[in-house]
C-alpha cells in the first residue's frame, strides 16, 4: 500500500480499480525524405487529414456546447483556430518544400518546437495551452497514420482514470458515468481538468508528483477528493476505514440535502446567509441542489481563462444572465476581473513579472486596462434586471482604488442608459477584503462600499507573506494565525459600525472549526464551494451565537494558530454541530 498526495480539486470519495490512460508518446513518427515531384501530392495528405481533424472538433465542440454550455466549446474553437491558423500552415508548408521530408515528420518537428517554446514559462495557462496543441496535433498524426485513436468515450466498466494529464477534448469526450474519480500527475486548482471534474462532481486529486509511476492498470485505488489522497492497494483495514467514511458521506449528504431548502437560523434566532462560490455558469444546477441561498462569489475571470479569446461583452452578459435566471431572484455577487497573479492571462499581461502576487492583479489591471474593465461592467449592468445582481471589486488595498472603480461603474451606467439598455441603477456594489491594509482601514473602504467579503485565501497570504500555492511553505497558510483573526475581527467590526453586511468567501468559510468562531465574530455571509453547503449549514443551525462569541473571544487571546486550533478540536464536535 503506498499514499500519494496531491491537489485536492473535486471532494468526494471514490474507490475502484485503477485505468492508466497513458499518452503514446512512445508511437515513433515516420521520418523520410520525399521527392520533389510529391511535395503537391504530400501536402494533400496533410489538407485531408486537416479536413478530418476539423470534422471531429466540430463535432466534440457541438457536443461541448450542448452538454455543458458556451464556456467550454469555446476550447474546440480555439482548436479550430489553430488549424486555420495562415501562419503555421504556411510555416509548415515552407518547411516541406525546404526540407523534403513527410508531412508527419514536419508536424512532430513543429509540435516539438512550440512546446519546447511555452514550457518555459512557468504558467498554468501556458501549460494548458501545451496540452490544446499536443491535442491538436496527435489528432492529425493520426489521420496522416491512419491511426484510430483511443478515446476515453469508449470506456465502459467504472474505473478511476489515473493520467499524466488529460486534454481538453478527452475530458469532454469521456463517459463520465465510467469515470469515479480522477488522479492526474499535473495540473491544479485553475486547469481545465479542474474545473471540469467539480462541474461534474467527479472527485478529483490532481498535481500527484508521480502518480501515472506508481499507479499501475487494475490496482485497487481510494481517492479522497477533499483531502487530496489516493491510497494505491490499500490493505483490508484502510479499505474498510474508507468504505465507512464513504458510506458516511454519503448518508450524511443525504440527510443534509434534505434540508437543503430551509434557511439558517442559529438556535438563538440569527439569520445567517449561506452562499455559494461558482467559477462557471454551469456550476449553477450544483449550487441549486446544495441549498445555497445565493451565489456569494462568481470567479468572473474563469470566463476568460478559456483558450483563445478573450470574451465579448454579449458572450460575457449572456454567462451572467444566465446565472441570474436560474438562481430566480438569490442574491448573485459577480466579482470583476481578477486576472494577474496566480491567473496570468497572456494576451493581457504581456512582459512576465518578478512578482506577479504583488503586482499587476485584479483591480488594478481593470483600472489601467479601463476598456476590459467597462465592457464587464456593461455586461454585468445590463444582466442585473434578470435577477438580484451585485458588484463586487478584488483586490483593492488602497480607498483610491474604490473612488476610481466607482467613477469607471458611473461611466458605464452613463453609456448603457445612452444606449438605451435597462439595468439596476442601485445595483450593490461591494468589495473584497483581501489584503492587510483595506482590513486595518475597513471604517473607511465601509462608507463607501455596500458590503464587505473576506477574501481569507489571499488575506492569509499576503498577512503571512505565504504564496498560497507553493507546496513548500504551505505550513505557513494558517487561518487561524491569530493575526489573520485579529484582521478578520477589525474588518467585521468596521462593516457592523457602518451598517453593511460582511460575508466571507475564502476557503476559511468553508471550515467548521473556522465557521463557528466567525458566527462568533458576527458575520452575517458565508460563501463557500457548494458541496460543502449542507455540512456548514447545519452546524450553523446547531449553533448558539452567544456560546460562538465566547468561544471566538477565547481564541482571540490565544497565542498561536497550533493552539487555537487544537482548542477547538477539544471544543468542537463538527459531526454533532456543537460545542463538546
Ligand atoms: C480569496 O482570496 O479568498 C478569494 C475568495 O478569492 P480567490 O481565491 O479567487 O483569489
Ligand atoms: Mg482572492
Amino acid at each position: 500500500m503506498i499514499e500519494l498526495t496531491g491537489v485536492p480539486v473535486s471532494p468526494g470519495i471514490a474507490i475502484g480499480k485503477a485505468f492508466l490512460f497513458l499518452e503514446d508518446e512512445d508511437v515513433s513518427i515516420p521520418n523520410y525524405y520525399i521527392r520533389t515531384a510529391d511535395v503537391d501530392s504530400e501536402w494533400d495528405r496533410f489538407r485531408t487529414a486537416i479536413g478530418k481533424a476539423r470534422g471531429e472538433i466540430t463535432e466534440l465542440r457541438d457536443r461541448a456546447r450542448s452538454e455543458m454550455g458556451p464556456t467550454h466549446s469555446a476550447i474546440f474553437d480555439a482548436h479550430l483556430l489553430m488549424l486555420e491558423d495562415p501562419e503555421l500552415m504556411e510555416g509548415l508548408e515552407s518547411s516541406l518544400r525546404e526540407s523534403l521530408r513527410n508531412i508527419e515528420w514536419i508536424v512532430f518537428q513543429r509540435e516539438q518546437e512550440l512546446i519546447e517554446q511555452l514550457s518555459r514559462v512557468q504558467d498554468p495557462y501556458i501549460q494548458d495551452r501545451v496540452a490544446d496543441i499536443r491535442d491538436v496535433t496527435k489528432r492529425i498524426l493520426n489521420h496522416l497514420m491512419f491511426r484510430e485513436r483511443f478515446t476515453l468515450s469508449d470506456l465502459e466498466d467504472e474505473i478511476v482514470l489515473v493520467a499524466h494529464n488529460l486534454l481538453p477534448s478527452d475530458i469532454i469526450a469521456m463517459n463520465k458515468r465510467a469515470v469515479k474519480a480522477l488522479v492526474l500527475d499535473g495540473g491544479g486548482k485553475t486547469s481545465h481538468a479542474a474545473i471540469l471534474a467539480r462541474a461534474f462532481e467527479i472527485p478529483a486529486v490532481l498535481g500527484v508528483a508521480g502518480a501515472t509511476r506508481n499507479v499501475r492498470n487494475g490496482d485497487g485505488v481510494i481517492v479522497d477528493g477533499r483531502k487530496g489522497r489516493v491510497v494505491v492497494e490499500p490493505d483490508e483495514s484502510t479499505l474498510i476505514r474508507y468504505e465507512q467514511v464513504r458510506s458516511r458521506d454519503v448518508e450524511r449528504e443525504k440527510a443534509l440535502l434534505a434540508t437543503e431548502v430551509l434557511p439558517v437560523r442559529t438556535k438563538d434566532g440569527r439569520s445567517i446567509l449561506v452562499k455559494a462560490n461558482i467559477e462557471i455558469p454551469e456550476e449553477v444546477d450544483t449550487v441549486r441542489r446544495h441549498g445555497a441561498d445565493g451565489v456569494g462569489l462568481f470567479r468572473s475571470e474563469f470566463l476568460f481563462l478559456q483558450p483563445g479569446r478573450i470574451p465579448s461583452e454579449e458572450e460575457q452578459y449572456r454567462a451572467y444572465r444566465s446565472v441570474l435566471k436560474s438562481m430566480e431572484g438569490r442574491p448573485v455577487t459577480i466579482r470583476t476581473l481578477d486576472l494577474g497573479g496566480d491567473k496570468a492571462l497572456p494576451e493581457l499581461s504581456g512582459r512576465e513579472e518578478k512578482n506577479p502576487l504583488l503586482g499587476w492583479r485584479a483591480i488594478r489591471l481593470c483600472l489601467s486596462r479601463d476598456d476590459l474593465f467597462l465592457t464587464q461592467l456593461r455586461a454585468i449592468l445590463k444582466a442585473s434586471v434578470e435577477g438580484d445582481a451585485r458588484i463586487m471589486f478584488p483586490m483593492i488595498s488602497v480607498p483610491e482604488e474604490l473612488d476610481q472603480a466607482l467613477a469607471l461603474l458611473e461611466r458605464a451606467k452613463a453609456e448603457c442608459r445612452a444606449a438605451g439598455y435597462a439595468f439596476r441603477e442601485d445595483i450593490p456594489v461591494g468589495i473584497m477584503i483581501e489584503v492587510p491594509s483595506a482590513a486595518l482601514v475597513a471604517d473607511i473602504l465601509a462608507k463607501k462600499s455596500a458590503f464587505f467579503s473576506i477574501g481569507t485565501n489571499d488575506l492569509i497570504q499576503y498577512t503571512l507573506a505565504v504564496d498560497r500555492g507553493n507546496e513548500k511553505v504551505a505550513y505557513l497558510h494558517q487561518p487561524f494565525h491569530p493575526a489573520v483573526l485579529r484582521l478578520i475581527k477589525a474588518t467585521i467590526e468596521a462593516g457592523r459600525a457602518a451598517g453593511i453586511s460582511v460575508g466571507m468567501c475564502g476557503e476559511m468559510a468553508s471550515d467548521p472549526y473556522a465557521a463557528l468562531v466567525l458566527l462568533g465574530l458576527g458575520l452575517d455571509e458565508f460563501s463557500m464551494s457548494s458541496v460543502s453547503i449542507p455540512e456548514i449549514k447545519r452546524l450553523l443551525r446547531g449553533a448558539d451565537s452567544g456560546e460562538a462569541a465566547s468561544l471566538a473571544r477565547e481564541v482571540l487571546a490565544m497565542e498561536s494558530a497550533a493552539e487555537i486550533e487544537r482548542y477547538l478540536r477539544e471544543r468542537i464536535d463538527p459531526e454533532a454541530g456543537v460545542f463538546r
